[in-house]
């Protein structure tokens, strides 16, 4: 059985790829329906999809990024218009699932591909709501944990058994507490400093999920990379938002459920509403997805000359 995968995987390179990418769209597909119901607390199962109008969605109509295309982005039903949100998740979640199968072994891959998920609920959940929900911060550190100590390979780990289920456990354990202990120190400071709330308690228990994954280079890469690439990226997007006006962002219907209110609340003062769990996410994800090693070396060269040699 094996020993077929591997030929399959060497002399059709492009077979698993592609088949990575697919379930990446189609899991991408599910990450949609979380994203809008586990804030609302529905089941993300029951019932099945149902277009704005109360129309059940079959199943030959809810294909990842296809049904889009082909029905150029309206129901069937009743030609409600389908936001571009649900196939941009659902390509973003196949192209980051190739992009870890593409730079790890299998087995660390399909780990990151779970962390992939997590990442993505939890930024579209922060940008919808503001919000970071337990089941995806504290669940994904616990799931990080265990995860660590089954497949210490996900922290590079290689040794004798036991041995190296104990220190993959270490390292997640050790990620998780400095990542979550960091964001806490700079959200106190923040506090003080700003006299407003910067960072929330969701985001405290989202760099420890982080870290769980990553070690601890990764959740405080995550911080500080994040915050770098926030000031660069998003604060200019966001301003130019503000300034062209809510208006141009707001005629997607949704897709799944016709109950939807929050969005017109949100009309608090600009600076008090920029998510940071995005970019705490999108720098996790640089780091899994290669920017480690350089991290890590940098890491490594800054301890270096504060202790000497
Ligand atoms: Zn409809």
């Amino acid at each position: 059985m094996i020993e077929t995968l591997e030929f399959i995987n060497e002399d059709f390179p492009w077979f698993f790829t592609s088949l990575v990418f697919v379930l990446g769209t189609i899991v991408g597909s599910f990450l949609n329906v979380c994203i809008y119901r586990i804030p609302v607390e529905r089941s993300v199962v029951f019932p099945g999809s149902t277009c704005a109008c109360g129309q059940p969605i079959p199943w030959y109509h809810n294909l990842p990024i296809l049904t889009w295309l082909i029905l150029r982005g309206r129901a069937s039903c009743c030609g409600a218009k389908f936001s571009v949100r649900y196939p941009a998740i659902e390509l973003l979640t196949g192209l980051l699932f190739l992009a870890s199968w593409l730079t790890h072994s299998p087995v660390v891959a399909f780990i990151g591909m779970l962390y992939i998920a997590f990442l993505i609920c939890s930024t579209f959940i922060d940008f919808d709501h503001m919000i970071i929900p337990d089941r995806f911060s504290i669940g994904g550190m616990v799931i990080g944990v265990v995860l660590s100590i089954v497949f210490p390979s996900l922290h590079g780990i290689d040794g004798l058994p036991i041995v190296e289920n104990i220190q993959g456990g270490v390292i997640s354990v050790m990620g998780a507490l400095i990542g979550a202990g960091l964001v806490y120190w700079i959200a106190v400071l923040g506090e003080i400093v700003f006299r407003k709330p910067a960072m929330g308690e969701g985001d405290v228990k989202f760099v420890g999920f982080i870290g769980a994954f990553c070690g601890w280079q990764g959740a405080v890469f995550a911080m500080f990379g994040g915050a770098l690439i926030g000031s660069i990226v998003l604060l200019p997007i966001l301003v130019i938002g503000r300034l062209l006006g809510k208006g141009a962002a707001e005629p997607d219907a949704p897709l799944i459920d016709p109950v939807e209110g929050e969005e017109e609340e949100e009309t608090v003062e600009f600076g008090a509403q920029v998510p940071f769990g995005p970019m705490l996410a999108v720098a996790g994800l640089l780091y899994f997805l290669g920017a480690d090693r350089y991290v890590d070396a940098y890491f490594a060269d800054f301890a270096l000359s504060f202790f000497g040699r």
